[in-house]
């Protein structure tokens, strides 16, 4: 039996708390709920003390803050420091953190701090005799690990969006507790913080992503993609070909080796549906297909197809689309 509270890590960006950690958060509350313990969330950061209060539409009843200008991006030492006073001050059985850059990176430096094990990327919890059973796809998506530790506590990450961030109907105020950051002996010191020049919207968050492949033809034809995913207020992803060709760069790449998304819309152009960009585009709730070969894969799994030239498609698209929605 997995005892002791549910400690999870909801990661700020800016003002609020990225969807993945929402995501984190509402599995939590399940497991919580299963175990019949208690949700308690530690979040880090700069000027954040009443971000805190936002995690109360999830029926979070606890959260630790650690607020300080030190915090502000992240740092793998300090947020080592402020997630072992949180488990100091918890004591939980089980710890999750959202598959996020910041989360993949704190989870195994927590876990060796606690003589414990991390089952990454996980896309499912069970609770099956009490103990807590982590599913992690491997090789693609070709097969998949269950995972169950006998290490305390359980710690896994969770891969954003395979998930369902849900709010609760009886929302409510969260208790705040201040977590004190005494700030560590380090040898590494974050210099700068470049956010992405010129993105709107981390891809995992998006929704409704229009990415390009092969079929694009060269970088500079991206363009007409840009103007598609401006109309419907969303953003460019790209195939593993079209980002290893130097059309894009790598945060755009969905995929096994790029992101897993699962926008509303993914509108694919030029894209054959490999099974490696396939797993990573999957979950999205309308796949539409753009391709000139009939016989394409991607066809094989997308709700919609159009069979024609993504430089005729494309444009017309974009421009019935701005008439109907009046832009
Ligand atoms: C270990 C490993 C990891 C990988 N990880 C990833 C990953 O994360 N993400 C990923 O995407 N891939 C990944 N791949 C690569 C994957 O196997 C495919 O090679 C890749 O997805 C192909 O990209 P593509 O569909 O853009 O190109 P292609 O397979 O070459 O397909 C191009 C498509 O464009 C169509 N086309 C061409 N011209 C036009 C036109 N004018 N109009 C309309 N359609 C047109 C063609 O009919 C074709 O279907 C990985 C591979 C390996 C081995």
């Amino acid at each position: 039996m997995v005892q002791g509270p549910v400690l999870v890590f909801a990661e700020t960006f800016g003002q609020d708390f990225r969807r993945s950690s929402l995501e984190a958060v509402t599995e939590g509350k399940r497991i919580a709920g299963l175990l019949n313990t208690s949700l308690v969330v530690f979040t880090i950061g700069s000027g954040i003390k009443n971000t805190a209060s936002h995690l109360g539409a999830y029926g979070v009843d606890k959260v630790l803050v650690a607020d300080s200008p030190d915090l502000k991006t992240f740092h793998p030492d300090y947020y080592r420091a402020v997630g072992l006073e949180a488990v100091r001050k918890v004591d939980p059985g089980t710890i999750l953190l959202p598959a996020t850059s910041s989360g993949k990176d704190l989870a195994p430096r927590l876990a060796i701090h606690l003589n414990s094990v991390v089952a990454t990327d996980s896309t499912k919890l069970d609770v099956e005799g009490g103990k807590l059973v982590a599913t992690r796809p491997i090789y693609a998506g070709k097969a998949v690990l269950r995972v169950a530790m006998n290490s305390r506590p359980f710690i896994a990450t969770l891969r954003p969006n395979a998930f369902t961030a849900k709010e609760v109907s009886s929302k409510k105020t969260p208790q705040a507790e201040e977590l004190q950051f005494n700030k560590p002996q380090s040898r590494m010191t974050v210099q700068d913080y470049h956010p992405h020049a010129g993105k709107k919207m981390d891809l995992t968050e998006a929704t409704v992503i229009v990415s390009g492949g092969r079929g694009m033809g060269g970088p500079e034809n991206y363009k007409i993609l840009e103007e598609l995913a401006e109309t419907l207020g969303g953003v460019v992803g790209a195939s593993r070909a079209s980002v290893d060709a130097g059309w894009r760069p790598h945060s755009d790449q969905v995929g096994q080796t790029g992101r897993t998304v699962s926008p509303t819309l993914y509108i694919a152009c030029g894209i054959s549906g490999a099974i490696q960009h396939r797993v990573g585009m999957i979950n999205s709730k309308v796949i539409v297909a753009i391709n000139k070969d009939p016989e394409a894969p991607i066809f094989g799994f997308a709700d919609y197809g159009i069979v024609g030239d993504v430089f005729q498609v494309v444009p017309a698209l974009t421009n019935d689309l701005r008439k109907y929605l009046g832009k």
